[in-house]
C-alpha cells in the first residue's frame, strides 16, 4: 500500500496494532488501520438434465479454458444474488431455485468460493463479454484437461459423484497450495 485511502498520506508503515496479532498497513498520519480480508467468489453450476453449463474464458488468467460462471461479489449484494449475476454476465443464463452446494476456502490466495447449483430456466444462453463460448456438457464430455482452476475440477468431481448417489449434501472443503499437505 502506497497511499492511505483515508487521508492520502504516504506515511504507511507495517505494524501490529495494539490488541491485534498480525501486521497491518497503518497510516502514521491519520491512524487508519487498513485491514485486508479474503474475497468471496460466488458462482453457479447451471444444470440441464444430466448436463452442466460451462464457460470458456475470454479473459486472463486461464484464457481459453473452461470454468463455471463465477466471480467476485459486489458490495451490498447477497451471495445468491452474486452467483445469479455472474451466471447472467458470463453465460446470459438464468437459474431456477439455486441451492448452495459448495464452500471452498483457498487460503493461499485468500479467497472463499460459494457455489450454488440449480436448473437452467431455459436453453436461451449465450457467451457474455468475459466468455468465448458457453456449452452444456455431459459428464463424459467434460474437458477435464482444459478446466481453468482446481476449484472447478474439485467441484465437478464432487458434483458428478453426488449425482450418482442421487443427493447433494453441502460440500465444505479447502483447496491448498499445490505441494502442501
Ligand atoms: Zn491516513
Amino acid at each position: 500500500m502506497k497511499y492511505c485511502s483515508l487521508c492520502g498520506s504516504e506515511n504507511i508503515v507495517q505494524k501490529i496494532p495494539p490488541g491485534d496479532h498480525l501486521n497491518r498497513d497503518v497510516c502514521e498520519n491519520c491512524g487508519e488501520i487498513h485491514y485486508q480480508n479474503p474475497k468471496i467468489v460466488a458462482g453457479c453450476i447451471p444444470e440441464w438434465d444430466d448436463q452442466v453449463l460451462l464457460c470458456r474464458r475470454a479473459i486472463e488468467p486461464r484464457h481459453g479454458l473452461w470454468t463455471l460462471p463465477a466471480g467476485f461479489m459486489e458490495n451490498h449484494e447477497t451471495t445468491e444474488q452474486a452467483a445469479m449475476r455472474e451466471t447472467w454476465e458470463e453465460a446470459q443464463a438464468r437459474i431456477q431455485n439455486p441451492q448452495l452446494y459448495a464452500v471452498f476456502s483457498i487460503p493461499h490466495i485468500s479467497q472463499v468460493y460459494m457455489l450454488f447449483r440449480g436448473q437452467l430456466a431455459d436453453l436461451d444462453f449465450a457467451p457474455g463479454i468475459e466468455s468465448l463460448d458457453v456449452q452444456l456438457f455431459k459428464e463424459a464430455d467434460i474437458p477435464w484437461q482444459e478446466l481453468a482452476f482446481p476449484v472447478v475440477i474439485r467441484t465437478l468431481q464432487h458434483y458428478f459423484e453426488d449425482r450418482r448417489q442421487g443427493h447433494f449434501p453441502l460440500l465444505v472443503s479447502d483447496i491448498l497450495k499445490p505441494g502442501t499437505a
